[in-house]
Protein backbone atom coordinates (compact mmCIF):
# COMPACT_ATOMS: atom_id res chain seq x y z
CA UNK A 1 0.00 0.00 0.00
CA UNK A 2 1.94 3.22 -1.08
CA UNK A 3 1.22 6.46 0.91
CA UNK A 4 -0.06 10.33 -0.04
CA UNK A 5 -2.64 9.47 -2.48
CA UNK A 6 -2.95 10.48 -6.15
CA UNK A 7 0.87 10.01 -7.49
CA UNK A 8 0.72 8.38 -10.72
CA UNK A 9 4.21 8.43 -11.88
CA UNK A 10 5.25 7.11 -8.64
CA UNK A 11 2.53 4.72 -8.25
CA UNK A 12 4.09 3.35 -11.97
CA UNK A 13 7.60 3.62 -11.11
CA UNK A 14 6.87 1.86 -7.25
CA UNK A 15 4.58 -0.92 -9.20
CA UNK A 16 7.05 -1.86 -11.91
CA UNK A 17 9.60 -2.39 -9.75
CA UNK A 18 8.06 -4.24 -6.70
CA UNK A 19 6.38 -6.61 -9.81
CA UNK A 20 9.62 -7.42 -10.95
CA UNK A 21 11.15 -8.58 -7.57
CA UNK A 22 8.65 -11.43 -7.26
CA UNK A 23 11.65 -14.16 -8.20
CA UNK A 24 13.59 -12.34 -5.45
CA UNK A 25 11.33 -11.90 -2.66
CA UNK A 26 9.87 -15.80 -3.40
CA UNK A 27 14.00 -17.25 -2.91
CA UNK A 28 15.03 -14.54 -0.12
CA UNK A 29 11.35 -14.52 2.25
CA UNK A 30 13.70 -12.36 5.37
CA UNK A 31 12.99 -8.99 3.44
CA UNK A 32 9.50 -9.66 3.23
CA UNK A 33 9.77 -10.03 7.05
CA UNK A 34 12.21 -7.08 7.87
CA UNK A 35 9.80 -4.72 6.11
CA UNK A 36 12.57 -3.52 4.12
CA UNK A 37 9.75 -2.92 1.21
CA UNK A 38 7.42 -0.77 2.77
CA UNK A 39 10.98 1.28 3.92
CA UNK A 40 11.94 1.51 0.76
CA UNK A 41 8.83 2.71 -0.63
CA UNK A 42 8.45 5.33 2.29
CA UNK A 43 11.01 8.55 1.64
CA UNK A 44 13.27 8.96 4.68
CA UNK A 45 12.43 12.97 4.57
CA UNK A 46 10.44 15.30 2.16
CA UNK A 47 10.68 18.53 1.53
CA UNK A 48 8.43 21.14 0.26
CA UNK A 49 9.44 24.64 0.72
CA UNK A 50 8.82 28.36 -0.99
CA UNK A 51 10.61 30.02 -3.19
CA UNK A 52 10.03 33.51 -4.14
CA UNK A 53 11.64 35.91 -6.66
CA UNK A 54 11.83 39.12 -7.86
CA UNK A 55 10.77 39.25 -12.07
CA UNK A 56 12.06 41.97 -14.67
CA UNK A 57 9.37 43.83 -13.75
CA UNK A 58 9.93 44.03 -10.41
CA UNK A 59 7.06 41.46 -9.82
CA UNK A 60 7.47 38.90 -7.00
CA UNK A 61 6.63 35.66 -7.92
CA UNK A 62 6.35 32.64 -6.17
CA UNK A 63 7.39 28.92 -6.77
CA UNK A 64 7.25 25.40 -5.29
CA UNK A 65 10.30 23.79 -4.55
CA UNK A 66 11.03 19.97 -3.33
CA UNK A 67 13.37 17.76 -2.10
CA UNK A 68 13.11 14.49 -1.52
CA UNK A 69 15.79 12.50 0.23
CA UNK A 70 14.66 8.97 -0.08
CA UNK A 71 16.88 6.34 0.87
CA UNK A 72 20.99 6.68 2.68
CA UNK A 73 21.07 3.26 3.03
CA UNK A 74 24.48 3.08 0.18
CA UNK A 75 25.57 6.81 1.06
CA UNK A 76 24.30 10.35 1.01
CA UNK A 77 21.12 11.30 -0.94
CA UNK A 78 22.21 11.79 -4.71
CA UNK A 79 20.13 12.58 -7.29
CA UNK A 80 19.28 15.93 -9.41
CA UNK A 81 17.28 18.78 -9.33
CA UNK A 82 14.42 19.16 -12.08
CA UNK A 83 12.71 22.53 -13.24
CA UNK A 84 9.97 22.10 -15.35
CA UNK A 85 6.16 22.93 -14.96
CA UNK A 86 5.32 19.49 -14.88
CA UNK A 87 7.23 19.17 -11.44
CA UNK A 88 5.13 18.11 -8.44
CA UNK A 89 5.78 16.00 -5.09
CA UNK A 90 4.77 12.83 -6.68
CA UNK A 91 7.02 13.05 -10.32
CA UNK A 92 9.84 14.03 -7.82
CA UNK A 93 9.13 10.67 -5.75
CA UNK A 94 9.41 9.04 -8.59
CA UNK A 95 12.68 10.19 -9.54
CA UNK A 96 13.90 9.81 -6.29
CA UNK A 97 12.69 6.04 -5.97
CA UNK A 98 14.49 4.85 -9.23
CA UNK A 99 17.55 6.85 -8.31
CA UNK A 100 17.92 4.66 -5.31
CA UNK A 101 18.52 1.57 -7.64
CA UNK A 102 20.05 2.89 -10.31
CA UNK A 103 22.51 4.27 -7.71
CA UNK A 104 22.98 1.32 -6.21
CA UNK A 105 23.73 -0.21 -9.55
CA UNK A 106 26.78 1.75 -10.38
CA UNK A 107 28.83 0.06 -7.53
CA UNK A 108 29.41 3.63 -5.98
CA UNK A 109 28.25 4.73 -2.17
CA UNK A 110 25.55 6.97 -3.15
CA UNK A 111 21.91 6.80 -1.89
CA UNK A 112 18.69 8.12 -3.79
CA UNK A 113 17.33 11.60 -3.44
CA UNK A 114 16.01 13.87 -6.43
CA UNK A 115 14.48 17.08 -5.72
CA UNK A 116 13.31 20.29 -8.34
CA UNK A 117 10.86 22.94 -8.53
CA UNK A 118 7.68 24.09 -10.87
CA UNK A 119 9.73 26.55 -12.21
CA UNK A 120 9.80 27.49 -15.76
CA UNK A 121 12.81 28.21 -17.30
CA UNK A 122 12.04 29.14 -20.52
CA UNK A 123 11.88 32.47 -21.53
CA UNK A 124 13.31 33.56 -18.42
CA UNK A 125 16.51 36.07 -18.44
CA UNK A 126 19.61 35.16 -17.42
CA UNK A 127 19.12 37.50 -14.49
CA UNK A 128 15.92 36.00 -13.41
CA UNK A 129 17.13 32.72 -13.70
CA UNK A 130 19.98 33.44 -11.34
CA UNK A 131 17.62 35.16 -8.83
CA UNK A 132 15.69 32.05 -8.89
CA UNK A 133 18.15 29.74 -7.67
CA UNK A 134 20.00 32.11 -5.17
CA UNK A 135 16.30 31.76 -3.49
CA UNK A 136 16.01 28.26 -3.98
CA UNK A 137 19.55 27.30 -2.46
CA UNK A 138 18.86 29.68 0.39
CA UNK A 139 16.14 27.30 1.81
CA UNK A 140 17.66 24.20 0.14
CA UNK A 141 21.41 24.78 1.61
CA UNK A 142 20.56 24.03 5.14
CA UNK A 143 19.65 20.26 3.63
CA UNK A 144 22.61 19.79 1.64
CA UNK A 145 26.40 18.62 2.58
CA UNK A 146 28.75 16.68 0.66
CA UNK A 147 28.41 13.97 2.99
CA UNK A 148 24.51 14.45 3.45
CA UNK A 149 22.53 15.31 0.43
CA UNK A 150 24.42 16.07 -3.05
CA UNK A 151 22.34 17.52 -5.65
CA UNK A 152 22.90 17.51 -9.65
CA UNK A 153 21.19 18.66 -12.84
CA UNK A 154 18.11 17.12 -14.72
CA UNK A 155 15.64 18.89 -17.35
CA UNK A 156 15.94 22.28 -16.90
CA UNK A 157 19.15 22.85 -14.90
CA UNK A 158 22.70 22.52 -16.36
CA UNK A 159 26.16 23.80 -15.90
CA UNK A 160 24.64 27.45 -15.59
CA UNK A 161 22.33 27.03 -13.17
CA UNK A 162 24.30 24.84 -11.02
CA UNK A 163 26.71 27.77 -10.90
CA UNK A 164 24.18 29.86 -9.37
CA UNK A 165 23.29 27.13 -6.95
CA UNK A 166 26.91 26.67 -5.87
CA UNK A 167 27.59 30.17 -5.44
CA UNK A 168 24.82 31.08 -3.43
CA UNK A 169 25.70 27.96 -1.40
CA UNK A 170 29.28 28.85 -1.41
CA UNK A 171 28.32 32.24 0.19
CA UNK A 172 25.51 31.46 2.57
CA UNK A 173 27.90 28.58 4.61
CA UNK A 174 31.29 30.44 3.85
CA UNK A 175 32.99 27.11 2.21
CA UNK A 176 34.54 25.97 -0.58
CA UNK A 177 32.79 22.36 -0.43
CA UNK A 178 33.11 21.27 -3.95
CA UNK A 179 31.43 18.10 -3.05
CA UNK A 180 28.13 19.34 -2.45
CA UNK A 181 27.43 19.81 -5.88
CA UNK A 182 27.98 17.47 -9.16
CA UNK A 183 27.94 19.07 -12.49
CA UNK A 184 30.18 21.82 -11.77
CA UNK A 185 31.91 23.79 -14.60
CA UNK A 186 35.82 22.44 -14.94
CA UNK A 187 36.97 25.65 -13.55
CA UNK A 188 35.26 25.25 -10.12
CA UNK A 189 35.72 21.19 -9.67
CA UNK A 190 33.47 19.80 -11.77
CA UNK A 191 34.75 16.47 -13.68
CA UNK A 192 35.49 15.73 -17.15
CA UNK A 193 32.80 13.72 -18.99
CA UNK A 194 29.81 14.97 -16.75
CA UNK A 195 28.66 16.85 -19.67
CA UNK A 196 28.74 14.22 -22.10
CA UNK A 197 28.16 11.21 -19.59
CA UNK A 198 24.39 10.01 -19.64
CA UNK A 199 24.14 9.88 -23.41
CA UNK A 200 27.77 8.39 -23.53
CA UNK A 201 27.08 5.98 -21.13
CA UNK A 202 23.14 4.85 -22.85
CA UNK A 203 25.09 4.41 -25.90
CA UNK A 204 27.63 2.09 -24.25
CA UNK A 205 25.02 0.24 -22.28
CA UNK A 206 23.12 -0.62 -25.51
CA UNK A 207 26.76 -1.25 -27.11
CA UNK A 208 27.11 -3.97 -24.48
CA UNK A 209 23.22 -5.55 -24.80
CA UNK A 210 24.07 -5.52 -28.66
CA UNK A 211 27.59 -7.31 -28.35
CA UNK A 212 25.87 -10.16 -26.39
CA UNK A 213 23.82 -10.63 -29.78
CA UNK A 214 26.69 -10.27 -32.14
CA UNK A 215 26.08 -6.81 -33.28
CA UNK A 216 26.71 -3.07 -32.66
CA UNK A 217 25.66 0.06 -34.10
CA UNK A 218 27.80 0.30 -37.20
CA UNK A 219 25.43 0.63 -40.19
CA UNK A 220 22.26 1.14 -38.28
CA UNK A 221 19.62 3.78 -38.23
CA UNK A 222 19.44 5.56 -35.26
CA UNK A 223 16.53 7.06 -33.49
CA UNK A 224 17.20 9.75 -30.30
CA UNK A 225 14.15 11.81 -29.00
CA UNK A 226 14.65 15.12 -27.02
CA UNK A 227 17.86 17.49 -27.77
CA UNK A 228 18.44 18.34 -24.83
CA UNK A 229 21.80 17.17 -22.55
CA UNK A 230 21.14 13.44 -22.67
CA UNK A 231 19.76 13.18 -26.40
CA UNK A 232 22.94 15.25 -27.88
CA UNK A 233 25.36 13.07 -26.12
CA UNK A 234 23.89 10.16 -26.96
CA UNK A 235 23.24 11.18 -30.81
CA UNK A 236 27.14 12.26 -30.88
CA UNK A 237 28.16 8.97 -29.45
CA UNK A 238 25.89 6.51 -31.70
CA UNK A 239 27.53 8.53 -34.79
CA UNK A 240 30.89 7.93 -33.05
CA UNK A 241 30.03 4.23 -33.31
CA UNK A 242 29.50 3.84 -36.78
CA UNK A 243 24.99 4.10 -36.32
CA UNK A 244 23.58 7.32 -38.23
CA UNK A 245 21.40 9.42 -36.51
CA UNK A 246 18.07 9.60 -38.51
CA UNK A 247 16.01 11.52 -36.24
CA UNK A 248 15.61 13.91 -32.91
CA UNK A 249 12.95 15.91 -31.15
CA UNK A 250 11.85 18.62 -29.07
CA UNK A 251 8.57 19.22 -27.28
CA UNK A 252 7.56 20.96 -30.87
CA UNK A 253 7.93 18.00 -32.80
CA UNK A 254 10.55 16.37 -34.68
CA UNK A 255 13.63 16.49 -37.38
CA UNK A 256 13.92 13.65 -40.10
CA UNK A 257 16.79 13.33 -42.42
CA UNK A 258 17.31 9.74 -43.92
CA UNK A 259 20.47 11.15 -44.84
CA UNK A 260 21.40 11.30 -41.35
CA UNK A 261 21.74 14.69 -39.21
CA UNK A 262 24.75 16.93 -38.58
CA UNK A 263 24.47 16.35 -34.63
CA UNK A 264 27.28 18.73 -34.38
CA UNK A 265 25.03 21.28 -35.61
CA UNK A 266 22.13 19.82 -33.15
CA UNK A 267 24.40 20.39 -30.78
CA UNK A 268 25.32 24.07 -31.65
CA UNK A 269 21.85 25.42 -32.15
CA UNK A 270 20.64 23.78 -28.90
CA UNK A 271 23.78 24.30 -26.63
CA UNK A 272 24.70 27.73 -27.70
CA UNK A 273 22.70 29.24 -29.59
CA UNK A 274 19.66 28.09 -27.29
CA UNK A 275 17.20 27.59 -30.30
CA UNK A 276 14.11 25.33 -31.06
CA UNK A 277 14.93 22.30 -33.37
CA UNK A 278 12.86 23.93 -35.83
CA UNK A 279 15.20 26.14 -37.29
CA UNK A 280 17.81 22.98 -37.77
CA UNK A 281 15.35 22.36 -41.37
CA UNK A 282 16.57 26.26 -42.74
CA UNK A 283 18.68 25.63 -45.75
CA UNK A 284 18.95 21.74 -45.20
CA UNK A 285 16.86 20.27 -48.17
CA UNK A 286 16.75 16.68 -47.33
CA UNK A 287 15.97 17.45 -43.67
CA UNK A 288 12.16 18.10 -43.01
CA UNK A 289 10.59 19.41 -39.38
CA UNK A 290 7.30 17.45 -38.41
CA UNK A 291 5.27 19.47 -35.83
CA UNK A 292 4.00 17.79 -33.40
CA UNK A 293 4.04 14.20 -35.19
CA UNK A 294 5.29 10.88 -33.25
CA UNK A 295 9.05 10.37 -33.46
CA UNK A 296 8.61 7.15 -33.21
CA UNK A 297 6.85 6.89 -36.41
CA UNK A 298 10.44 7.11 -38.03
CA UNK A 299 11.64 3.22 -38.76
CA UNK A 300 15.00 2.38 -37.10
CA UNK A 301 17.02 -0.29 -35.94
CA UNK A 302 17.52 1.31 -32.72
CA UNK A 303 15.97 3.81 -30.62
CA UNK A 304 16.85 5.60 -28.05
CA UNK A 305 14.01 7.64 -25.64
CA UNK A 306 16.19 10.37 -24.21
CA UNK A 307 13.52 13.18 -23.80
CA UNK A 308 10.93 12.13 -20.84
CA UNK A 309 8.71 10.41 -18.72
CA UNK A 310 5.80 7.75 -20.82
CA UNK A 311 7.06 9.67 -24.01
CA UNK A 312 7.15 6.19 -25.54
CA UNK A 313 3.67 4.65 -25.24
CA UNK A 314 1.86 1.18 -26.09
CA UNK A 315 0.73 2.12 -30.02
CA UNK A 316 4.43 3.82 -30.98
CA UNK A 317 6.25 0.51 -29.85
CA UNK A 318 4.05 -1.73 -31.55
CA UNK A 319 5.22 0.60 -34.64
CA UNK A 320 8.85 0.40 -33.56
CA UNK A 321 8.57 -4.07 -33.36
CA UNK A 322 6.61 -3.73 -36.74
CA UNK A 323 9.52 -1.17 -38.35
CA UNK A 324 12.18 -3.90 -37.15
CA UNK A 325 13.62 -2.35 -34.15
CA UNK A 326 16.10 -4.37 -32.36
CA UNK A 327 17.03 -2.21 -29.37
CA UNK A 328 15.81 0.50 -27.07
CA UNK A 329 17.87 1.81 -24.54
CA UNK A 330 16.42 4.48 -21.95
CA UNK A 331 18.45 7.68 -21.84
CA UNK A 332 15.54 9.69 -20.22
CA UNK A 333 13.78 8.36 -17.03
CA UNK A 334 10.81 6.03 -17.46
CA UNK A 335 10.40 7.23 -20.62
CA UNK A 336 8.33 4.09 -21.87
CA UNK A 337 5.19 3.29 -20.49
CA UNK A 338 4.57 0.02 -18.92
CA UNK A 339 2.29 -1.26 -21.86
CA UNK A 340 4.92 -0.69 -24.44
CA UNK A 341 7.76 -1.89 -22.48
CA UNK A 342 5.73 -5.24 -22.26
CA UNK A 343 5.66 -5.23 -26.16
CA UNK A 344 9.24 -5.17 -26.22
CA UNK A 345 10.12 -7.48 -24.27
CA UNK A 346 7.43 -9.85 -25.88
CA UNK A 347 8.71 -9.38 -29.63
CA UNK A 348 12.68 -10.06 -27.59
CA UNK A 349 13.60 -6.37 -28.58
CA UNK A 350 17.00 -5.95 -26.27
CA UNK A 351 15.60 -3.37 -23.87
CA UNK A 352 17.58 -1.64 -21.29
CA UNK A 353 15.80 0.15 -19.03
CA UNK A 354 16.66 3.28 -17.62
CA UNK A 355 17.30 3.06 -13.81
CA UNK A 356 20.50 0.64 -16.03
CA UNK A 357 21.06 2.21 -19.10
CA UNK A 358 21.10 6.40 -17.90
CA UNK A 359 23.28 5.76 -15.08
CA UNK A 360 26.13 6.88 -16.47
CA UNK A 361 25.41 10.51 -15.45
CA UNK A 362 25.17 9.61 -11.91
CA UNK A 363 28.09 8.02 -12.31
CA UNK A 364 30.25 10.16 -13.12
CA UNK A 365 29.15 12.83 -10.85
CA UNK A 366 30.36 10.00 -8.05
CA UNK A 367 33.56 10.15 -10.14
CA UNK A 368 33.25 13.80 -9.89
CA UNK A 369 32.60 13.81 -5.81
CA UNK A 370 36.12 11.13 -5.67
CA UNK A 371 37.75 14.08 -7.38
CA UNK A 372 36.80 16.65 -4.95
CA UNK A 373 37.55 14.53 -1.95
CA UNK A 374 40.94 14.02 -3.36
CA UNK A 375 41.13 17.42 -4.74
CA UNK A 376 42.53 15.92 -8.39
CA UNK A 377 41.14 16.45 -11.62
CA UNK A 378 41.38 13.56 -14.33
CA UNK A 379 42.03 13.82 -17.83
CA UNK A 380 38.98 13.38 -20.25
CA UNK A 381 40.44 10.13 -21.58
CA UNK A 382 40.68 7.93 -18.04
CA UNK A 383 37.46 9.65 -17.10
CA UNK A 384 35.33 7.94 -20.07
CA UNK A 385 37.03 5.12 -20.04
CA UNK A 386 35.93 4.89 -16.03
CA UNK A 387 32.65 5.60 -17.29
CA UNK A 388 32.78 3.15 -20.29
CA UNK A 389 33.94 0.23 -17.67
CA UNK A 390 31.47 0.88 -15.14
CA UNK A 391 28.71 0.86 -17.72
CA UNK A 392 29.77 -2.38 -18.80
CA UNK A 393 29.98 -3.78 -15.42
CA UNK A 394 26.08 -2.56 -14.93
CA UNK A 395 25.43 -4.64 -18.27
CA UNK A 396 26.52 -7.37 -16.89
CA UNK A 397 25.42 -7.58 -13.17
CA UNK A 398 21.80 -7.05 -14.69
CA UNK A 399 22.52 -9.78 -17.27
CA UNK A 400 23.91 -12.10 -14.62
CA UNK A 401 21.10 -11.62 -12.01
CA UNK A 402 18.24 -11.92 -14.86
CA UNK A 403 19.78 -15.43 -16.15
CA UNK A 404 20.14 -16.28 -12.05
CA UNK A 405 16.64 -15.51 -11.53
CA UNK A 406 15.32 -17.36 -14.52
CA UNK A 407 14.50 -14.83 -16.92
CA UNK A 408 17.43 -14.71 -19.19
CA UNK A 409 17.81 -11.14 -21.61
CA UNK A 410 15.13 -9.78 -19.69
CA UNK A 411 17.34 -6.45 -18.36
CA UNK A 412 14.51 -5.00 -16.51
CA UNK A 413 14.00 -7.64 -14.14
CA UNK A 414 18.08 -8.04 -14.07
CA UNK A 415 18.37 -4.17 -12.84
CA UNK A 416 15.36 -3.94 -10.36
CA UNK A 417 16.51 -7.61 -8.43
CA UNK A 418 19.98 -6.66 -8.58
CA UNK A 419 19.87 -2.88 -7.16
CA UNK A 420 17.12 -4.29 -4.53
CA UNK A 421 19.67 -6.99 -3.08
CA UNK A 422 22.54 -4.04 -2.38
CA UNK A 423 20.14 -1.61 -0.71
CA UNK A 424 17.92 -4.03 0.90
CA UNK A 425 20.71 -6.16 2.31
CA UNK A 426 22.68 -2.89 3.45
CA UNK A 427 19.43 -1.96 4.84
CA UNK A 428 19.22 -5.65 7.08
CA UNK A 429 23.02 -4.96 8.01
CA UNK A 430 22.00 -1.39 9.23
CA UNK A 431 18.88 -2.18 11.44
CA UNK A 432 15.10 -0.81 11.20
CA UNK A 433 15.82 2.65 10.94
P1 LIG B 1 17.20 18.71 -20.91
O1 LIG B 1 16.39 19.74 -20.23
O2 LIG B 1 18.60 19.02 -21.28
O3 LIG B 1 16.46 18.20 -22.23
C1 LIG B 1 15.16 17.67 -22.21
C2 LIG B 1 14.75 17.44 -23.65
O4 LIG B 1 13.53 16.72 -23.64
C3 LIG B 1 14.50 18.70 -24.44
O5 LIG B 1 14.84 18.47 -25.78
C4 LIG B 1 13.00 18.91 -24.27
O6 LIG B 1 12.40 19.67 -25.31
C5 LIG B 1 12.52 17.48 -24.32
N1 LIG B 1 11.24 17.37 -23.59
C6 LIG B 1 10.99 17.67 -22.29
N2 LIG B 1 9.70 17.44 -21.98
C7 LIG B 1 9.14 16.96 -23.11
C8 LIG B 1 7.85 16.53 -23.44
N3 LIG B 1 6.85 16.54 -22.54
N4 LIG B 1 7.63 16.07 -24.71
C9 LIG B 1 8.64 16.03 -25.61
N5 LIG B 1 9.89 16.45 -25.36
C10 LIG B 1 10.14 16.90 -24.13
O7 LIG B 1 17.13 17.42 -19.95
P2 LIG B 1 18.10 16.17 -19.90
O8 LIG B 1 18.57 15.84 -21.25
O9 LIG B 1 19.08 16.39 -18.80
O10 LIG B 1 17.12 15.03 -19.35
C11 LIG B 1 16.32 14.22 -20.23
C12 LIG B 1 15.88 12.97 -19.50
O11 LIG B 1 17.01 12.22 -19.05
C13 LIG B 1 15.02 13.19 -18.25
O12 LIG B 1 14.12 12.11 -18.11
C14 LIG B 1 16.05 13.11 -17.13
O13 LIG B 1 15.47 12.78 -15.89
C15 LIG B 1 16.92 11.98 -17.66
N6 LIG B 1 18.26 11.90 -17.09
C16 LIG B 1 19.12 12.95 -17.18
C17 LIG B 1 20.40 12.85 -16.66
C18 LIG B 1 21.41 13.91 -16.86
O14 LIG B 1 22.58 13.68 -16.51
N7 LIG B 1 21.08 15.06 -17.42
C19 LIG B 1 20.82 11.65 -15.91
C20 LIG B 1 19.87 10.56 -15.97
C21 LIG B 1 18.63 10.72 -16.50
P3 LIG B 1 11.99 21.19 -25.05
O15 LIG B 1 13.27 21.96 -25.04
O16 LIG B 1 11.10 21.52 -26.19
O17 LIG B 1 11.27 21.20 -23.71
Amino acid sequence: QLRDGHQPEFSQAAHEVLESLEPALSRHPEYLKSGVLERLCEPERQIIFRVPWVDDSGEVRVNRGFRVEFNSALGPYKGGLRFHPSVNIGVIKFLGFEQIFKNALTGLPLGGGKGGSDFDPKGKSDGEIMRFCQSFMTELHRHLGEYTDVPAGDIGVGRREIGYLFGQYKRITNRYESGVLTGKGLNWGGSQVRTEATGYGTVYFVEEMLRTRGAGFDGSRVVVSGSGNVAIYAARKAEELGGTVIAMSDSGGYVVDEAGLDVEAVRELKEVRGGRLKEYVEGRGSAKFVEGGSIWDVPCAIALPCATQNELADDAATTLVRNGVTAVGEGANMPTTPGAMKVFLEAGVAFGPGKAANAGGVATSGLEMQQNASRDSWHFDYTDARLSEIMADIHEGCRETAEVYGAPGNYVLGANIAGFIKVADTMLDLGVI
